[in-house]
């Protein structure tokens, strides 16, 4: 079965000669392998594509992506148009949690809108129209049947949290509490969600973070057989992380919830069943049979998935297992100075410290204690109130919100970025190349984020600051920048401090840590580097929270609430790097 996608956004006929077309030996033998439809665009025929590649090596702006895949796949559930992205296969609903792991443009989303009714599937054909009795007949006697029946006769109520929390500001006018009021269905225990403070505020006023958990809240407050999460973590910090897991576990004691999350112990602590999507993101994603939490991510970072004999990854993403030493040695590097920041309203105090060559510090806190106030004052962007810095390390700093301001495509902006070509080209570039041909302003989130963060760790530095580079960012790309931000430092024997709330980014890219604590909003102190146990111990005690190691990927667990585990490590007061 050949898959033929060509990325519209990519594919200009006005400014290429449709090499597309002039190459293919299909056309050049006369046959109709590629035609134009009555825009001028190129349309490539399935049927008659031999799969031989060339119109994707010629494309100059590599818009053209030519995949076989085994016939067993049978049809897609669902396709977006004529050479298109297309999805196979549909997770199933359970009651408890089930979570869809998998990268971006994978179609996570499209998945989850077929089984929320919002989209009807076409099974891969744009121009037909399926009726329900034929997708039912498609899933008979799978667990999805009864679902799918349900949906048909309109029984099912969904609540949908989107991904973009964002479209709330644009859609709703009005005090957090007057879209409360109006989203009320039942009654929920909205405590842990702290909100009390900002009721009376208007929704057009409020932070991220602070609109994230108003949409969580009003989906909780639903009444619905099926709730949907999309991404529910961005912009949280570790605790409110925890907290509004903790909101939706207890919904799932009793109905159905499907979950899409990037940060791994969220996805982790939260999910019962996990469904592993792959294939090659914008072009084709497959749904994996429903596993086992545990069973499900470690598959993925194997990226091996057993009970379909199936590898979709040439490499595991492995964890180390022995906790890192005590303190990381090295030689002295750099100072960090003692200093004061004040702000109306707030104080941040910085104990200062000394990084060692080719470290990576990791930098963690609650939200609103002063992390990104510490980032600025040490790139120079804001001056000390109390203290000095001085200038004598050329600094590298990845601000937290990364705006697309250029007018070019990517490739034009690196070409125009000064940096340290060798090291780009080995270790960054192979993380952007496919965003090349793209307008710097058009690029999505997680796009822009991606292209921040390569060009900040390619310019030449003695310091490097990335403030949460794992932003909108799916897990592969998490622990591969984790990875390669780790690799960099040492090779350059700089180094860098990254702040950010993925506790399992933070475990596999930091070397030591410095903690954040104080009173949000008002007071932060920022302790000096310490080693990974001792201020994980620190950070995670404040929050209640033990991890485990898994055994087999070494990756850090959370441990569920009272649970053995959870009680012995916290009276052993070990709350990370156990066993
Ligand atoms: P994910 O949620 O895994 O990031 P999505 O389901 O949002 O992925 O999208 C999967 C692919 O489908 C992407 O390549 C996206 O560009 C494409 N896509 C999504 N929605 C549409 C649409 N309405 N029309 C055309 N293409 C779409
Ligand atoms: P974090 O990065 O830990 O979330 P920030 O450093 O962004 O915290 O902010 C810490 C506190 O300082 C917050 O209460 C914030 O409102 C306040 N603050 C940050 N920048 C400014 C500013 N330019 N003017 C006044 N207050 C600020
Ligand atoms: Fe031109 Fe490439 Fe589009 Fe073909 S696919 S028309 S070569 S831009
Ligand atoms: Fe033609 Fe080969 Fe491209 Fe298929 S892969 S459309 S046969 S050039």
């Amino acid at each position: 079965m050949r898959v033929a996608v060509i990325d519209r956004d990519k594919c200009q006929p006005k400014r290429c000669a449709y090499e597309c077309i002039k190459y293919c030996p299909g056309v050049r033998m006369g046959d109709e392998t590629i035609t134009k439809d009555e825009q001028g665009r190129p349309v490539i025929s399935e049927t008659l594509c031999t799969g031989c590649g060339i119109c994707v090596k010629k494309c100059p702006f590599h818009a053209i992506s030519i995949v076989n895949l085994p016939e067993e796949l049978g049809k897609p559930i669902h396709t977006f148009g004529v050479n298109a992205f297309r999805v196979f296969g549909l997770p199933v609903p359970k009651k408890g949690v089930v979570g869809i792991i998998g990268p971006n443009g994978i179609g996570k989303t499209t998945v989850m809108s077929i089984v929320a009714g919002r989209l009807v599937p076409n099974l891969g054909n744009p121009n037909k129209k399926v009726s329900w009795d034929e997708l039912i007949e498609l899933f008979r006697g799978q667990e999805i049947q009864t679902h799918l029946e349900a949906l048909s006769k309109g029984e099912l109520r969904v609540a949908f949290k989107p991904q973009n929390v964002d479209l709330i500001q644009k859609n709703f006018n009005g005090t957090v509490k007057g879209l409360l009021e109006e989203t009320h269905e039942r009654n929920v225990d909205l405590a842990p969600l702290e909100l009390d403070e900002i009721l009376d505020r208007d929704i057009s006023d409020i932070s991220g973070g602070e609109l994230q958990r108003v949409a969580i809240a009003a989906t909780l407050q639903k009444k619905a057989d099926l709730y949907f999460f999309d991404e529910p973590s961005s912009y949280l910090d570790a605790r409110q992380r925890l907290s509004i897991a903790k909101v939706i576990r207890k919904l799932s004691e009793n109905r159905k919830v499907i979950l899409v999350e990037h940060d791994l112990a969220v996805l982790d602590y939260l999910s019962d069943y996990v469904h592993v999507m792959y294939g090659k993101g914008g072009v084709y994603g497959i749904v994996s049979s429903l596993k086992s939490v545990r069973v499900g991510i470690n598959e993925f970072l194997e990226g091996y998935l057993r009970a379909e004999n199936m590898r979709f990854r040439d490499h595991a993403m492995k964890f180390e297992l022995k906790p890192p030493a005590e303190e990381w040695k090295g030689k002295p590097y750099a100072t960090i100075p003692k200093f004061i920041k004040k702000y109306e309203g707030f104080v941040l105090k910085v104990d200062g410290g000394e990084l060692v060559e080719g470290e990576v510090i990791g930098i963690v806190g609650p939200n609103a204690i002063g992390k990104s106030t510490f980032m600025r004052v040490l790139a120079g962007v804001e001056k000390p109130t109390e203290g000095e810095i001085k200038d004598t390390y050329k600094i590298s700093y990845k601000p937290q919100y990364v705006s697309a301001d250029f007018d070019g495509t990517v490739k034009q902006l690196i070409t125009k970025t000064e940096m340290n070509k060798e090291l780009f080209e080995y270790f960054l570039k192979k993380e952007i190349i496919d965003l090349y041909d793209k307008n710097v302003n058009e690029l999505s989130g997680g796009e822009i984020q991606r292209v921040a963060v390569a060009l900040a760790l390619s310019r030449d530095a003695d310091l490097y600051l990335l403030d949460e580079p794992s932003a909108f960012l799916d897990v592969e790309q998490r622990i591969r920048f984790a990875e390669i931000t780790k690799k960099i430092t040492e090779k350059r024997r700089s180094a860098t401090m990254v702040v950010d709330h993925d506790i399992v980014f933070q475990d596999y890219v930091s070397n030591r840590l410095m903690v954040f604590e104080g009173v949000p909003g008002k007071e932060g102190r920022a302790h000096s580097p310490e080693s990974m146990h001792s201020g994980m111990n620190k950070f995670l005690k404040k929050m209640e929270i033990t991890y485990r190691r898994d055994p087999e990927t070494g990756r850090p667990r959370a441990n569920k609430p009272k649970s053995q585990k959870d009680i012995e490590q916290k009276q052993e007061g070990e709350y990370y790097y156990s066993f």
